[in-house]
């Protein structure tokens, strides 16, 4: 019997001894880690722009996950025809998505009605374009308070932050964020939460061919669930590509839902701009967007006493 084939009857035990179907719930959380051992997710923050398929395409050839954090109004408008589609696409390729905030600002400068305008425009997107709300909001460039986490908690969102970050964004060279990858194997991480940049064209033409090769030469595509801990004779056998929701043990989504009839009111005109938030001539938005709920099934027997 081979190794492999040894490995293999040890992994099918340890199926039956998981909990695949486990979620950690207890209220919205900071989260800058991954908590499953082997589990690796790569985020990728400030789309949807123009690499966001082909990113999506990448990790759907191997059967791994991403997770992107998008914008609604950053390098592009979310509601542009072409990154509409976009979002759709990861999202049915079983990508995860969440919330980047609607334009990008430095939350901390900014008021209680700004902070839920630029949570409740990003609520709103999802759950029109895709029909979800989202359960994570990563802060731009990671900066928050008190008030931005207890507003994100409000309403049902956890923050999502990281623990590596590539730099691709500021102005690492591709060999530097490549040293981050290499880092994260070479120190046998536990698990690791990596930040990189959907919009940028290095990212998508190097950094991950690059991390999908490193990884999979550590098996990281055998997907199952493992027990918790770990056997130590299976540690550091398989690394995992997969969303950050997955790497937690927890839901990607508030709710899942119907998508939404586009309309004229789907448009980035009279929204804040990149970087800006709402005010006197922009009126803050900070109740609950629309969502239409999942139809329930049918099938379901009404029995009616007589
Ligand atoms: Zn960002």
């Amino acid at each position: 019997m081979s190794i492999r084939a040894i490995l293999c009857t040890l992994l099918a035990v340890s199926v039956a001894w998981s909990h695949p179907n486990l979620k950690s719930r207890g209220g919205p959380q900071v989260y800058g880690a991954c908590i499953k051992p082997n589990d690796i997710a790569l985020t990728f923050d400030d789309g949807p722009y123009n690499y966001i398929r082909n990113i999506s395409d990448q990790f759907t050839a191997v059967g791994a996950k991403a997770t992107f954090f998008m914008n609604g109004n950053n390098w592009d408008c979310i509601y542009a025809p072409d990154r509409i589609e976009s979002v759709k696409y990861v999202y049915s390729k079983g990508h995860m998505i969440g919330s980047h905030t609607w334009s990008h600002p430095d939350l901390r400068t900014f008021t209680t009605p700004q902070i839920q305008d630029e949570m409740f425009r990003m609520e709103e997107a999802f759950s029109r374009i895709v029909g979800v709300l989202p359960a994570f909001m990563r802060p731009p460039s990671g900066y928050y308070n008190d008030n931005v986490k207890n507003i994100a908690f409000s309403r049902g969102q956890n923050l999502a932050l990281w623990d590596h970050d590539t730099g691709d964004a500021d102005g690492n060279t591709t060999a530097q964020s490549e040293a981050v990858y290499n880092a994260v194997v070479d120190s046998k991480a536990k698990n690791a939460l990596i930040l990189q940049h959907e919009t940028k064209a290095s990212t998508a033409g190097t950094l991950v061919p690059y991390a999908l090769k490193l990884f999979k030469s550590k098996g990281y595509n055998v997907r199952f669930s493992f027990p918790n801990p770990v056997p130590t004779v299976l540690n550091n056998f398989f690394i995992k590509l997969v969303t950050m929701a997955e790497c937690l043990g927890v839901d990607p989504y508030q709710a899942v839902g119907v998508a939404q009839q586009q309309t004229s009111s789907w448009t980035c005109n009279g929204t804040p701009a990149p970087g800006e938030g709402c005010d006197s001539s922009i009126p803050c938005k900070t109740g609950k967007p629309d969502f239409i709920p999942a139809l329930e099934h049918s099938g379901h027997v009404n029995i009616t006493a007589e």
